[in-house]
C-alpha cells in the first residue's frame, strides 16, 4: 500500500515529535533518513506455513538510514497513518488460534 502525501507528513510529524533528539541512526549516528513511499506489513509466524485469514499483521513503514542503510520500521497505527479499525482483520475466532497450538 503505497504512502499518499499526507501519510508521509504524518509519518513525518511522528517522528519529529517522538524522536526528537534521538532521531540519528543508532549504528552511524548520521540524522538524514529516508521513508519508504509503502506501507509494508509483518506476519505472525506459523511454522514456515503460510496463514491467511489467521496471521496477526503488524503494517510498518520503514525508515532507512541515508548513509548506512541501516532500517527502523515505524508502526504504521502508531504514526497515525492507518486506523486500528484499517488494520487487517483477523479473520479466524480466537478458539481456532488456541486449537493451533495443541
Ligand atoms: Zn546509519
Amino acid at each position: 500500500m503505497l504512502l499518499s502525501e499526507t501519510d508521509q507528513q504524518k509519518l513525518l510529524g511522528y517522528m519529529a515529535e517522538n524522536w526528537g533528539d534521538k532521531a540519528k541512526c543508532h549504528v552511524c549516528g548520521e540524522s538524514d533518513f529516508g521513508i519508504s513511499s509503502t506501507i509494508f506489513e509483518i506476519r505472525e509466524f506459523h511454522g514456515g506455513s503460510i496463514a491467511l485469514g489467521k496471521s496477526k499483521i503488524l503494517p510498518v513503514v520503514p525508515v532507512t538510514c541515508s548513509n548506512c542503510g541501516d532500517i527502523r520500521l515505524v508502526g504504521a497505527i502508531k504514526a497515525g497513518i492507518l486506523k486500528a479499525e484499517e488494520e487487517p482483520a483477523e479473520e479466524e475466532p480466537a478458539e481456532e488460534e488456541v486449537s493451533d497450538e495443541l
